[in-house]
């Protein structure tokens, strides 16, 4: 260390504090990097690495960015995920004795960046932390920096349900105890790809005490936000007023969906392309305001369970919708309103500018509006929704008499506040635009003294005022009175005494009204912070206004109707439509269609063939559920829903290729995920489950959870399957209802009518689809010729399974002989079996650890399992 130079060291010191980040370390007009982070950063950012003498044998490696142009580089490296922590000079090099002084002063991170660029205006970017208590308790804490949004929440489930809350929430990044387990941590990044911080430090200091007043003392929550609150506080270092108190979310208030269900369902973003494009998200988004896109995606995540709160959002939808000129005159009106909430942040943060201030004015001007169109509504909900509204007309009045409408985008620079705010910046003002006269009235002088016409008076930051002449005049300018300073190819610049002496003045006042203006700008500043709560509160009561009209706007355009809520747990929806598909279908049109659920029918089992349109049903339902219950109308002619808790979905289509499970595997964890935590009011989806294995496993499976949800845990559930075997379970599960998808043949071909039908479908479709994918005709006869064959060959099989209408066999000694039963039909086996050998082969699959082999391993055991069978 000692034989590195005195900056170097200092360099090494600071780094030590901040290994996880890259160290933009000033060093005049650039941030440098050095050692391994100049390695790593010329590769990120494919910028030049060079090296430097830094006291050691070796030249350190080096390279560095323009301190001007330094905000993209920073983007590109927190976007991929790691952090920055800013060095600044803090002390003038120009007095500093020896090494200059740095420190670092801010710390960027995913989860905390303010910087408009790297901000998505429509997405919230949260902060969250996490902190272990038990194994099955654990907190959760958010936080929008940019918005100051702070909540907390308990789970008391266990980790998967950690899980699943941060799924899919805009959670960029996590702040956790250095001893979380690995297992959690690798699953933090590997599932969720968000960056992970570390923060031991829980204690909250007196000065932030009042941000934990809302958590009533509870020992675990006020240590979750605190772990939060310390590492941004020591990222941040600067005034954090704006963050709002944190606040609990109760989380059995809202209706849960898993990990699985958040994805499959699409709500906020495809599962294909990760984009919002095909989502409900994007059905659902006509917000004008980025505040209210931001609420719409929360309120998205958290559907309601409170009948009268989602009632309550119904009403003024309902308004809204009738209203629509009003409604279009509030669409008008809040265009204007800039994103406030995230303006009050930067506010608070200090990096607020002029045309900030002027935007906040802007959209306050806006609110009296506002406040009038809601107050003509008849609609006492609307009204109250206007009446809350605090219009901050002071906060206006002190903005538009202090900021000019032109300020420039620098605050340092002059030219931000108004004539007439200050007398003292008023009496600069005047002797600098007094001097300025003077100067065009020496001109008009000069010119007549000299007689040349030319003669001008100009300013440049070099010279200062100066007297310009051509150089054909130069010879009517008399000796002595003027000197000269500069000479150009046409033309040489003069200056005089007298000249000088005004230049002094008005340069005086103009520097001092600069550097007024600056304080001025400053006290504003700290003036406006003390409203930053009343502007997040309007913030709020905006977003809701707009996601209230949002819902009404695509309820008029897309034809919904509202829904009413029952305790009876029936569904009664008539010419459903699936809110997303029907939007993009171009030229055919959806076909509606019903669903009907009570207490007579908890199950419907869907056959129908392939693309018919079992799954779309299905993810319909659950749509319908969650645009009901946000309190958007729904896509349908009417319906009369339940208030579901929970919504549970096994998806097809959604293998898990992120984490490498195999399809199977995410089916069975899907589906215990519903077996496990389905209440009576829950919606549970099961598309085709089983597909991922061997027919009569998949098909066992299948029957078996069935008859497991139908007796156990009584959810609604529709459950699609190509099983048609499954059908006969009509028979035996007094719940349980057969539907089919039907589809026509015509002359050869499969016609998908997409009409869902009373009872089981009668035939498979398959090889038609095929056909239609045009695969060879050659192709097509020989599948039609072997399907023949099969059905011919299966006919004993089909039979002895009817012996038994679908009813499950209820002893253990039962089900050995039935799984014997079965396997020998299926393979025509000569059956002289020696118990013994029976035994020890039962007991070799009995070990099989099925659900963490993939297919080619069950196969390999599948095959020396036959062998030995056959033996
Ligand atoms: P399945 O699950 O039966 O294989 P899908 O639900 O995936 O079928 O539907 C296949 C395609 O059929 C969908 O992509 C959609 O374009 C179309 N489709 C499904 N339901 C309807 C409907 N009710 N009206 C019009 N088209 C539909
Ligand atoms: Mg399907």
């Amino acid at each position: 260390m000692s034989t590195y130079t005195p900056m170097i060291q200092q360099y090494l010191k600071i780094k030590a504090e901040y290994k996880d980040c890259f160290l933009f370390f000033r060093l005049g007009d650039f941030y440098e990097m050095f050692f391994d982070d100049a390695l790593a950063a010329s590769r990120e950012l494919e910028i030049t690495l060079t090296s430097r003498d830094g006291g050691s044998a070796d030249r350190i490696p080096m390279c560095g960015v323009p301190y001007h142009s330094a905000e993209n580089y920073i983007k590109n490296l927190v976007e991929k995920g790691f952090k920055v922590a800013i060095c600044e000079q803090v002390e003038d090099p120009k007095t500093a004795k020896g090494v200059v002084k740095r420190d670092v002063v801010q710390l960027i991170t995913p989860g905390t960046v303010m910087e408009g660029a790297m901000l998505d205006e429509k997405e919230n970017n949260y902060l969250a932390g996490i902190s272990e208590f038990s194994a099955e308790t654990f907190i959760i804490t958010y936080n929008d920096l940019s918005t100051g949004e702070t909540s907390v929440a308990r789970i008391s489930t266990g980790w998967e349900a950690v899980l699943g809350e941060l799924f899919n929430r805009p959670v960029k990044e996590v702040v956790i105890a250095p001893d979380l387990p690995d297992s959690f941590q690798d699953d933090l990044k590997e599932k969720l790809l968000v960056t992970v911080s570390y923060q031991q430090e829980t204690g909250i200091t007196e000065e932030f005490q009042y941000l934990a007043e809302k958590l009533n003392k509870d020992q675990q929550l006020v240590e979750g936000f605190g772990r939060m609150l310390n590492y941004i506080q020591n990222t941040q270092k600067r005034s954090l007023d704006h963050l709002k108190p944190a606040h609990i979310i109760e989380l059995n208030q809202f209706m849960a969906l898993d990990m699985f269900s958040k994805r499959n369902l699409e709500l906020t973003q495809t599962i294909l392309r990760k984009g919002k494009q095909g989502s409900l998200l994007w059905v659902l988004d006509q917000t004008v305001t980025a505040m209210g896109a931001r609420m719409l995606k929360k309120w998205l995540e958290r559907p309601l369970l409170n009948k009268q709160s989602i009632v309550q959002r119904q009403e003024i939808v309902a308004a809204f919708l009738e209203h629509f000129f009003e409604r279009e005159s509030i669409r008008e009106a809040l265009k204007s309103v800039y994103d406030l909430e995230r303006l009050a942040g930067r506010v608070s943060f200090g990096n607020v500018n002029a045309r900030d201030l002027i935007q906040v004015k802007q959209s306050i001007n806006k609110i009296p509006e506002i406040k009038l169109i809601l107050s003509q509504f008849d609609s006492k909900s609307v009204q109250k929704l206007g009446d809350e509204i605090d219009d901050l007309q002071s906060l206006s009045q002190l903005l538009e008499e202090s900021i000019s409408e032109d300020a420039p985008l620098t605050i340092k620079e002059g030219g931000i506040i108004k004539d007439g705010y200050n007398d003292r910046l008023d009496d600069y003002r005047d002797a600098s635009k007094n001097g300025k006269k003077w100067i065009s009235e020496l001109e008009k002088k000069e010119k007549q003294a000299t007689n040349i016409k030319s003669l001008k008076i100009g300013f440049n930051r070099v010279f200062g005022y100066y007297i310009e002449v051509t150089r054909a005049n130069l010879h009517l300018l008399p000796e002595g009175k003027y000197e000269r300073k500069q000479t150009l190819t046409n033309a040489e610049r003069f200056i005089t005494p007298e000249l000088k002496e005004k230049e002094s003045l008005i340069l005086e006042a103009e520097e001092k009204s600069v550097e007024l203006e600056y304080e001025l700008f400053i006290e504003l500043r700290e003036r406006v912070k003390q409203f930053i709560p009343a502007l997040q509160a309007l913030a709020e009561q905006i977003s809701n206004i707009d996601v209230l009209q949002s819902f009404a706007t695509v309820s008029e355009s897309n034809d919904y109707t509202r829904p009413t809520f029952n305790e009876e747990r029936k569904v009664n929806i008539k010419q459903g439509r699936h809110p997303v598909i029907e939007k993009v279908m171009k030229e055919e049109s959806f076909v509606p269609n019903d669903v009907t659920m009570d207490e007579e029918a908890e199950m419907l089992l869907i056959t129908g063939p392939n693309m018919s349109g079992k799954s779309t049903y299905m993810r319909q339902l659950a749509l319908t559920a969650i645009m009901a219950q946000i309190g958007c109308f729904v896509p349908c002619s009417s319906a009369e829903m339940p208030v579901f808790d929970q919504i549970f979905t096994r998806i097809g289509a959604a293998d898990d290729l992120v984490s490498g499970q195999s399809t199977f595997m995410v089916e069975m964890l899907e589906a215990k995920h519903a077996i496990t935590q389905a209440t009576e009011n829950s919606l549970i989806l099961l598309d085709e489950i089983g597909r991922g294995t061997s027919t009569y496993d998949g098909m066992a499976l299948a029957q078996a959870i069935i008859e497991y949800l139908h007796e156990h845990v009584q959810a609604k559930t529709l459950f699609s399957t190509h099983y048609h075997e499954l059908t006969g379970l009509e028979d035996s599960l007094g719940k349980l209802r057969n539907i089919h998808v039907r589809a026509e043949e015509y002359q050869g071909n499969v016609i998908f009518l997409h009409q869902i039908q009373p009872g089981a479908a009668d035939e498979s479709y398959g090889i038609h689809v095929a056909k239609l994918a045009e695969l060879p005709p050659d192709l097509i006869t020989r599948a039609s010729e072997i399907l023949q064959q099969f059905e011919n060959n299966d006919k004993s099989m089909v039979k002895k399974s009817e012996k038994d209408p679908g009813l499950p066999p209820q002893t253990e000694e039962e089900q050995q002989q039935m799984s014997f039963f079965v396997s020998e039909g299926a393979a025509n086996q000569p059956k002289q079996t020696n118990p013994k050998q029976a035994h020890s082969l039962i007991k070799e699959i009995e070990q099989l650890n099925i659900m963490e082999m993939t297919p080619m391993e069950a196969m390999n055991a599948l095959y020396q399992l036959q062998k030995k069978a056959k033996q």
